[in-house]
């Protein structure tokens, strides 16, 4: 870590949050009830370290074989002091990598079929530990979602009654991506729809995963409690998956 970088790191964070308090003042929320979860896939654990020195806690990871690497490395980097990291697991689970996942994650965003709750449910009671889990809700408009991540809205009440009967999962809430084309707005409302409906059935799933780089201001008008960005914090992984680094999402 060299001090540019780090440097770089804090400019950047000051930039995001910045950001962040702009959009929920426009749109007369509180900047607090907005968190930040630092999407760090393709960079080093010790860019993970120099964030949380500046006061980040929360980082995602969407790649299994990536992310239990970089878990241990910044728990070593972090063996004496300071804050610990929360973990997010923010691409597709794997059923196989469900296991895995379940071992170092805290939170699990892109839960979207009862089978992998399932999974996850016994990885987290294999590991004594516990999970908090978003359903993924699918908002593109059509059958271009067929491929694509998440559960339809009209079935995620379903899921979230099947999720809520998963020993060692907690349900926190929902988690949307806005579609590659289509309006944000259109498909952040829906969310936000889909996420009330949620909240109605369990008084812990009070969290709306929306907005990344490109699109937090939108998401946060739209009752975004969370955002994951990558890119604004870290710079751009294009240039890294040139060399290799930056495999399919979700493995
Ligand atoms: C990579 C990723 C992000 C961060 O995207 P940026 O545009 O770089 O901010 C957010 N959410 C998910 C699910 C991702 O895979």
């Amino acid at each position: 870590m060299t001090a540019g970088r780090r440097a770089v790191l804090a400019a950047n964070l000051m930039a995001v949050r910045d950001r962040i308090a702009a959009a929920a003042r426009a749109a007369g929320r509180a900047p607090e009830e907005i968190t930040l979860v630092a999407v760090s896939k393709t960079f080093p654990a010790q860019d993970v370290a120099a964030l949380l020195d500046l006061g980040v806690s929360d980082f995602g990871e969407n790649r299994d074989q990536e992310a239990a690497v970089k878990v241990a490395e910044v728990a070593a980097l972090r063996a004496t002091a300071g804050p610990v990291p929360r973990w997010h697991f923010v691409g597709q689970v794997q059923r196989k990598k469900a296991g895995s996942v379940a071992s170092y994650a805290d939170v699990v965003h892109a839960v979207d079929r009862p089978g992998l709750a399932d999974a996850l449910g016994r990885g987290a009671a294999h590991g004594e530990r516990e999970l908090e889990v978003l359903l993924q809700v699918s908002l593109d408009d059509d059958d271009a979602s067929a491929g694509r991540a998440g559960v339809a809205p009209d079935r995620v009440v379903e899921l979230a009654e099947h999720v809520l009967g998963v020993p060692r999962l907690r349900l926190a809430g929902v988690m949307g991506l806005a579609p590659r084309e289509g309006d944000a707005a259109v498909a952040f409302a829906r969310l936000a729809h889909v996420a009330a409906q949620v909240r109605s059935l369990s008084v812990t799933a009070v969290v709306v995963s929306a907005g990344m780089s490109g699109d937090l201001e939108v998401a946060v008008a739209h009752g975004s409690t969370l955002v994951r960005v990558g890119t604004a914090l870290f710079g751009d992984r294009a240039i890294k998956s040139e060399h290799g680094l930056d495999g399919p999402p979700g493995d």
